[in-house]
């Protein structure tokens, strides 16, 4: 459990963040969303004290962060920033390794923790382990950011923004992969973000901050149902749905004969799901399957032609 107590910054005589409490359970997602200047990465850089608070504290499992040595907290806590921040000169494995490395881990341990992210994240370990960062897709290169901060399986994952650069395609993929990864390993995951869809998306919980206050800590569903303020509200009422055509459309209404590789989707799918299959691993087309027999394929041209998406 991590409580933030209180938590408060000042610079320059003004509240960046202001008393800001609340609790993060084991094993959740609390997707913390703002406006630009809301005090959000500044509140997330006080938990693995890249910035120092100016008052109140934080405790991860009853302990406080203050009792800690930063350089040794920040190994028992992953961050995650927008762009993956890999070392370039470094292979996936060597960047993925790189805090079980700091922490002695032996040789044979690495490199397990290492191909079973690679597998966890849709990686083949011997196709990927020795490539460096720009021989990678951009929805790859993230997935390596994310799996290098889980490596060490940290008791808190923070993340900043993480998919801000991706195509908002591909990123509903992302999220969705975030969303399984955290189940299968249990992490307890706090992730920024201005995108009230993502936060919806993603969160157990959501916590509203508006300058440096939180002013709603609340699931999804009581965050729409019962929005604390009218600011509130409008963050919510603004979620734009531009895909929602396409999750309405089954892609059996676009399937056609012909041949396409890779992991198949299930004739219950929606375009979107096909379309987040394509961009997310870069392919022309996806196979579909209906009771486990091949059904045709939808390809990412058919698709388009359904949305009225224009490259
Ligand atoms: P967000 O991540 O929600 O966009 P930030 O936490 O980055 O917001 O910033 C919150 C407020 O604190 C902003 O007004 C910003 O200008 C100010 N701020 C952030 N970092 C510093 C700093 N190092 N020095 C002075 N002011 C800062
Ligand atoms: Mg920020």
């Amino acid at each position: 459990m991590i409580e933030i107590d209180r938590i408060t910054k000042v610079y320059d005589g003004a509240k960046a963040v202001d008393a800001v409490s609340m609790t993060v359970e084991t094993g959740t997602i609390t997707v913390i969303v703002g406006t630009s200047g809301s005090g959000k990465t500044t509140l997330l850089r006080m938990i693995n004290r890249l910035e120092e608070p100016t008052s109140g504290e934080v405790r991860i499992n009853g302990e406080s962060t203050l009792s800690v040595k930063p350089h040794i907290l920040r190994r028992r806590i992953g961050y995650v920033i927008q762009g993956h921040g890999l070392f370039p000169h470094h292979t996936v494995a060597r960047n993925i390794g790189a805090v079980p490395r700091l922490l002695n881990w032996p040789r044979e341990k690495i490199e397990a923790r290492v191909d079973e992210l690679l597998t966890l994240f849709s990686m083949d370990p011997a196709q990927f382990r020795d490539r460096y960062p720009a021989e990678l897709s951009g929805g790859q290169q993230q997935r390596v950011g994310v799996a290098r901060a889980l490596a060490s399986r940290p008791d808190l994952l923070l993340m900043d923004e993480p998919f801000g650069a991706l195509d908002p395609i591909i990123r509903a993929r992302a999220q969705d992969d975030l969303r399984h990864i955290q189940q299968r390993l249990g992490s307890t995951i706090l992730l920024v973000t201005h995108d009230m869809e993502e936060a919806i998306r993603l969160g157990d919980r959501v916590a509203v901050m508006d300058g440096g206050r939180l002013v709603q800590h609340a699931t999804p569903a009581e965050l729409i149902a019962r929005p604390a303020s009218a600011f509130v509200a409008d963050m919510v009422g603004n979620v734009e749905r531009p895909l929602r055509l396409l999750s309405l459309i089954p892609v059996s209404e676009a399937v056609e004969d012909g041949p396409a590789e890779g992991e198949p989707l299930p004739a219950g799918s929606s375009l979107r799901d096909a379309l987040s299959a394509c961009l997310w691993t870069g392919r022309t087309a996806v196979p579909i399957h209906r009771d486990g027999t091949s059904a045709g394929r939808v390809t990412l041209d058919a698709i388009r032609a359904r949305a009225g998406l224009h490259e």
